[in-house]
């Protein structure tokens, strides 16, 4: 398709001369339950004035047929004007009046507007999702942040549907078999923020008061929505009771209304991101419908995303970004909040900064690492560099910078801060000056140097203590040497352990101080008595990648699990997994921690990061000629531990799916598979739909489970998740006939939906199978241009993410790897951008494993 991408200059030129007053956009979608029917009816009109009379501008639009195009009453010629991507008009007036008439593709991809049918009755259901640039897959549009408008939509659906959009509807009409909704007009909002929801959908109602300070009630309509056949599993007392929190604590940090009327949740199937905050008309991924046992890690996990997105309602949604560079004014904020929210709304997961310093720094120190690295306000050239964006970076770094932020200039600051902001820029588009001016207001502090120091560099600083005793074992010196490109201030905690009494490692003294340069010395320290363990940015307040002295290594060695704060541990954890990484802890020495004291890990989140992090030190870090028995070490501590565990418990599910991803000898999976007869029990265990799954993949990944049973499975859960899981099953048998077919299925055709592509990858990769999947590397090599030039960005990535021969930690794939950037030097940005990051992977891979052997 011609011309599909934007330029940054494209989108700056276009509002140098447009400013948009109004769109009015007609959908009609009353074919979407007919799957012959790949098109619907798509009608906009925009009102926009011009500063330039005569000047020519563009529309963005992605669809099948353009039927008409009118501009301030004259027709243009479709043919003429629309280039498969841009309608392109001229000889602008002041005041402009734009239609256009078109057929757009009903959506498999997630991007635009999904359909999807259920398999478990047959109904339809649809939803859009847009961010960065999918709304002109739906309506033709000014596709850029800085261009906003309001919107009014009218879409005209089966009569059997709702639908739902950003503002509430003020009409419906009922002809024969359809029903026609006329929405209110939205408050002025940026394209890509734009919603609609329509289908079957069952629906919980609420709703929230509070009486804000100038006596008035602000009243906000709540619901939630999900697919009918969810129904049943649909937590929306839970879902709407962290709401109703959240509203509450956000108008009380913010103080500025929620300003956009009534607020839905849809969980709407096979979507591809976590969820996306529509002004009004959040989407979220089904997912967070938990149809079997979950740990409370995965309530917890859904929780923090309802608030980051209502967190978003203020932060990107009322004030947004001018372009995708400054994507972070909205993500870091919204990913800050999200932990932010869940401890100070009060809700029951008040560890929510342990697992933000366990799993969403790890995010972070993964990403930054990469020699693709950027500043967290970021270089964003065109829409392919903004959808790569959505990275550990701008989430997860740029939340813990924030939360050093806090630290450094203190929270009433940040937080008068946040409020001036919202008045000030309400309804408009800002960039880092325009925060930064204003920080500099509340703090009194000049910000410019932090902020160069902060969000203008890449990369992640390591920190390590530096350690000396006298012959009385006091401490005659302890200093913090920094490490890194870029030498930044950080306002960090230092905490001294000891054991107490109960032989549990206990914090017996803690210094907070401003770390400059490449060695401060910790002053206070000296005299003290040399503690068993050191911890550098105890409480975990910047962001950076800790070392420890030898002593205190040596305690981690034989007592991590003693630790006794929760946070401090993970910090611990954290850190060990850093060096494991680095290569600077053999993979042996890191599952053997794992090993020995997970079993007593009480935080269930940090416990199933663990799970993951040992899986893939025995897959990819360590020796070879070692993983064979890493493997074993892994399922045999999993059973040791599933029959240790509390009956019922949330460590009991944790263990039972650890058994499930690492069983391989004849026990494990003979466990397995009594487990699925029913022959075999573990008290406590409930084996539910989706553990059965899990247990399923193990067996057909060790070539045990027959295509027939396979089947049976999925008879008797013929689910949209049952789908996916039997989907995946099949890729994993270990044979050339299925990797064979799940690699045809996913590059031969685009017929597959999202979650069907994912769900072939998934299975295809089983790490054990790397020698029938070496096969593929020189293949997956020749066909990624043709799979960026050819598949939507969604599903490119994840080919070239997910096909990338991962498990073959070699010097020959890595030259491969090397052959194909050496000879591509032109190929897309972003593409290359996603194989130098697998690159990078698998040289650490290599690293790791010459680590190991030795
Ligand atoms: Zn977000």
């Amino acid at each position: 398709m011609p011309g599909k991408n934007l330029s940054r200059d494209e989108a700056q030129q276009r509002a140098s001369i447009l400013t948009v007053d109004a769109y009015r956009v007609r959908l009609d979608v009353t074919s979407a339950p007919d799957p012959a029917a790949a098109t619907f009816r798509s009608t906009t009109t925009i009102a926009f004035r011009c500063a330039e009379p005569g000047a020519s501008t563009f529309v963005d639009l992605l669809a099948p047929a353009v039927r008409a195009v009118t501009l301030n009453g004259r027709a243009l010629d479709p043919a003429a004007a629309y280039d498969g991507a841009r309608v392109h008009v001229d000889g602008l007036a002041a005041e402009n009046v734009l239609t256009v008439e078109a057929d757009c593709a009903y959506s498999r991809t997630g991007e635009g507007l999904h359909r999807f049918t259920d398999p478990a009755d047959g109904e339809t259901y649809l939803y859009t999702h847009y961010e960065p640039a999918d709304a002109r897959r739906v309506f033709a549009t000014f596709e850029q942040p800085d261009l906003k408008a309001p919107f009014t939509f009218t879409v005209t659906a089966p009569a059997a549907w709702d639908v739902w959009s950003n503002a509430p509807h003020e009409t419906v009409t009922a002809e024969d078999a359809t029903r026609t909704w006329e929405f209110a007009p939205t408050r002025p909002i940026s394209t890509y923020l734009t919603a609609v929801v329509a289908g079957p959908y069952h629906v919980a109602r609420d709703h929230y008061s509070r009486t804000l300070d100038d006596g008035t009630v602000l009243d906000i309509p709540l619901s939630a929505m999900c697919r009918r056949s969810l129904a049943p599993y649909f937590d929306a007392d839970e879902i709407l009771g962290v709401t109703k929190l959240g509203l509450d604590f956000f108008h009380e940090r913010f103080a500025y209304p929620y300003p956009f009327g009534k607020y839905d949740q849809a969980f709407v199937p096979e979507y591809n991101i976590g969820a996306m905050e529509n002004p009004g008309c959040v989407t979220f991924r089904e997912e967070f419908v938990f149809r079997s046992k979950v740990t409370d890690a995965a309530y917890e996990g859904r929780a923090n995303v309802v608030l980051h997105e209502m967190a978003h309602m203020w932060f990107g949604d009322l004030v947004t970004m001018r372009w995708w560079d400054d994507l972070w004014l909205k993500e870091s904020f919204a990913d800050f909040m999200g932990s932010y929210g869940l401890v100070g709304a009060g809700t029951r997961f008040q560890s929510a900064w342990v697992t933000f310093a366990n799993q969403r720094k790890a995010w972070a120190y993964r990403q930054d690492q990469f020699p693709t690295t950027h500043p967290i306000t970021a270089d964003i050239r065109d829409l392919e560099d903004a959808k790569l964006n959505f990275d550990g970076i701008t989430y997860a770094k740029g939340a813990s910078v924030l939360k050093q932020l806090v630290a450094y200039a203190g929270a009433d600051a940040f937080f008068e801060g946040a409020r001036r902001y919202f008045q000030r820029h309400a309804f408009g588009n800002t960039e880092l000056a325009d925060l930064l001016d204003i920080l500099e207001e509340t703090s009194g502090r000049d910000l410019k140097s932090w902020a160069a120091a902060w969000l203008q560099t890449a990369g992640v600083n390591t920190l390590t203590p530096q350690l000396t005793a006298d012959a009385e074992g006091r401490i005659t010196e302890l200093a913090v040497l920094q490490d890194g490109e870029v030498l930044r201030p950080h306002r960090i905690a230092v905490g001294l352990y000891d054991r107490d009494a109960d032989g549990a490692l206990v914090r017996t003294a803690r210094f907070e101080l401003d770390v400059t340069g490449a060695r401060t010395a910790v002053a206070e320290a000296v005299g003290l008595t040399r503690p068993a363990f050191v911890l550098l940015n105890d409480d975990d307040l910047t962001y950076c990648k800790i070392r420890f002295d030898e002593e205190s290594l040596e305690t981690l060695r034989t007592g991590l699990g003693d630790i006794k704060d929760d946070l401090a541990r993970a910090l611990a954890w954290s850190a060990v997994w850093n060096l494991t990484r680095d290569a600077l802890m053999p993979a042996r020495d890191y599952v053997a921690l794992v090993l020995r004291f997970a079993g007593q890990e009480a935080n269930i989140g940090v416990l199933q990061s663990l799970h993951t992090q040992a899986k893939g030190a025995v897959d990819l870090y360590a020796d070879p000629a070692w993983r064979g028995e890493g493997g074993r070490l892994l399922a045999d501590g999993a059973l040791h531990e599933l029959r240790a565990a509390a009956p019922g418990g949330d460590h009991q599910l944790a263990w039972a799916r650890f058994l499930a991803q690492t069983a391989n000898g004849s026990e494990h999976l003979g466990l397995v598979r009594g487990l699925l007869a029913g022959t075999a029990r573990i008290d406590g265990l409930e084996v539910d739909q989706e553990l059965r799954w899990a247990l399923w993949l193990a067996l057909a990944a060790a070539g045990q489970a027959t295509e027939e049973e396979l089947a049976g499975e999925l008879a008797a859960d013929n689910t949209a998740g049952g789908r996916r899981q039997h989907t995946q099953c099949l890729a994993a048998r270990p044979t050339p006939e299925a990797k064979a077919a799940a690699w045809s299925a996913v590059i031969d055709s685009d017929e597959l939906p999202n979650a069907l592509v994912e769900a072939n990858i998934a299975g295809f990769a089983v790490p054990a199978h790397r020698d029938l999947t070496t096969l593929y590397a020189a293949p997956y090599f020749k066909l990624l241009e043709r799979v960026w030039a050819e598949r939507t960005i969604e599903i490119a990535m994840r080919i070239v993410g997910g096909f990338f021969p991962q498990a073959q930690v070699d010097e020959a794939t890595l030259a491969e790897a090397d052959g194909w950037l050496a000879g591509h030097p032109d190929a897309a940005p972003a593409l290359r951008r996603l194989v130098l990051e697998r690159r990078d992977d698998l040289a650490r891979a290599l690293r790791a494993q010459a680590c190991d052997r030795a």
